[in-house]
């Protein structure tokens, strides 16, 4: 596995973040990337990060990019770099909440849908638009960023039009807010498109393990 993150990273643009998707791996395997100088890590179930967070080192920044319940939000509160999946008024205000109690702020991203699949989490982009007037009295969460799933398809040009709409819609909020700075699309199958859209964050996994 080591190979390919070695191949992968070696020529990867310095203003792109990389984080590692470390779903159902053991605690060996995201060390040999932390050995390797890999310190974004992404989860997408809270328990699993959780478990993760308390044994492995401190400094790992650890990234929630799965859907998020709004009961399960104070568990990940304490410790969580970045929240990549908000997508409701009803967990904005629990992440604001629960980082009060912990006394800082948390970032986050607001999750768009721009796959075709029913199945995809995610706002629409006037649905969006509303969520970030209401987070910006929120003093707790910060949203500093947006991220999408292309749909799960081999056609390279349906998943590069969606995350041309993405980034689209990026710029546009970038405009309009100056904390936005994030732009989290791609995954193992398309991150190289994703990264000639304009994505800034890449998110893969089965690529690396
Ligand atoms: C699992 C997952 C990834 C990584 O997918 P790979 O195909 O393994 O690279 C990226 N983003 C999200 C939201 C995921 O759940």
């Amino acid at each position: 596995m080591n190979h390919f993150y070695k191949k992968l990273t070696q020529n990867f643009p310095l203003n792109i973040t990389l984080v590692t998707v470390s779903k159902t791996r053991t605690n060996q395997e995201i060390m040999e990337l932390y050995n390797l100088g890999q310190r974004d890590f992404g989860e997408n179930k809270v328990q699993e990060l959780v478990n993760k967070y308390q044994i492995l080192p401190k400094d790992i920044n650890w990234h929630m990019i799965g859907h998020l319940q709004v009961n399960k939000v104070k568990f990940i509160a304490p410790f969580v770099h970045l929240i990549h999946s908000i997508d409701s008024l009803k967990i904005a205000q629990e992440i604001n909440k629960q980082a009060q109690k912990e006394n800082r702020i948390i970032n986050g991203l607001l999750q768009l849908k721009i796959a075709e699949e029913e199945s995809k989490f995610g706002l629409s982009f006037i649905e969006a638009e509303k969520l970030m007037l209401e987070i910006e009295a929120m003093n707790h969460l910060k949203i500093v960023g947006i991220m999408g799933m292309a749909t799960n398809t081999t056609i390279e040009t349906k998943i590069e039009k969606e995350f041309l709409e993405l980034n689209e819609y990026f710029n546009q909020l970038k405009a309009n807010y100056s904390l936005i700075k994030i732009l989290s699309m791609g995954m193992s199958s398309d991150y190289t498109i994703a990264i000639k859209c304009g994505s800034n964050l890449v998110r893969i996994g089965s690529l690396l393990f």
